[in-house]
């Protein structure tokens, strides 16, 4: 997978991708990302990629075209430009962070980690041309509802989310019992000492026996998702994602919190 930014301000991205596990996964070959700097694409003099929006109204836009160049440089194609209309195999997916784009999810983070390349436009100001969306975005992305300064905190966030579910850059099995995996938040973990103050490891974990902490971890997953995203569960019960000994335990906890 290449993921191909681009930003107004790409050193922000740029050293997110030299460290820690993502940084490996570059330097093995199994991640792959370059950014384009969008004024670089400005003609004039000041390097100018911002204007105020026709009709009025607070702030300034990114402009059409320094935007468009930077997308016509990588080869991608314009809908509206019939000179420059391709296939459209093959073609990576252009992704508008946006907070007017479609939710992001862990489903959508799956979907997006199994694509060959991903172009990422990070906005800045009021965001950006609608023509450029029209012309070139595939996609709007949302990271969630809030409006954050700028698309390149939301890019690390879609890059961040995506990578580690690349094959080959995480053992699959940490990635099995996460949260949202099976529909559930994750159970509580615990490591060294098994005392820290006054708190205890609970001793079920201590214990080695492998099918009463696997029953453990799975009441805790329930408890903490019914707690705090009782829509999960909800939705894993439409989509008939639990099994029976999960829909047993749903069924106790909520008689218990009603009686
Ligand atoms: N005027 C826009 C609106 O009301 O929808 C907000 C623009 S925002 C200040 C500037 C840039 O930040 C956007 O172009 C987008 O790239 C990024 N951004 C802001 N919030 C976002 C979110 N929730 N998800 C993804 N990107 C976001």
């Amino acid at each position: 997978m290449t993921y191909t930014v681009l930003s107004l301000f790409p050193e922000l991205i740029d050293a997110f991708f030299t460290l820690s596990i993502l940084g490996k996964a570059v330097n093995r070959g199994i991640v792959g990302y370059r950014s384009v700097n969008i004024r670089d694409f400005a003609l004039d003099k000041h390097k100018t990629c911002d204007d105020a929006p026709y009709g009025g109204g607070a702030g300034m836009l990114m402009m059409a075209e320094p935007v468009g160049r930077a997308l016509t440089s990588l080869g991608l194609p314009n809908r509206f430009d019939p000179q420059t209309v391709v296939s459209q195999t093959g073609k990576p997916r252009v992704l508008y962070l946006s907070p007017a784009g479609r939710p992001f999810t862990q489903e959508k983070a799956k979907e997006l980690a199994g694509e060959t390349e991903l172009i990422l436009l990070c906005g800045r100001y009021e965001g950006l041309d609608q023509r450029i969306i029209d012309a070139y975005v595939d996609e709007e992305i949302s990271i969630g509802d809030y409006v954050l300064s700028s698309g390149e905190v939301a890019a690390l966030v879609l890059i961040d989310a995506t990578y580690r579910l690349i094959e080959a850059v995480i053992t699959p099995a940490s990635l099995e019992e996460e949260s949202f995996s099976s529909g559930l938040l994750e159970y509580p973990q615990y490591t060294r000492p098994e005392l820290y103050g006054t708190l205890k490891v609970p001793e079920v974990l201590l214990s080695g026996h492998h099918e009463n902490i696997r029953q453990w971890r799975l009441q805790k997953q329930i408890e903490k998702t019914l707690a705090l995203r009782p829509d999960l569960i909800r939705q894993g019960e439409e989509a008939g994602l639990f099994d029976r000994e999960t829909r047993t335990i749903i069924a106790e906890l909520r008689n218990k919190s009603a009686g």
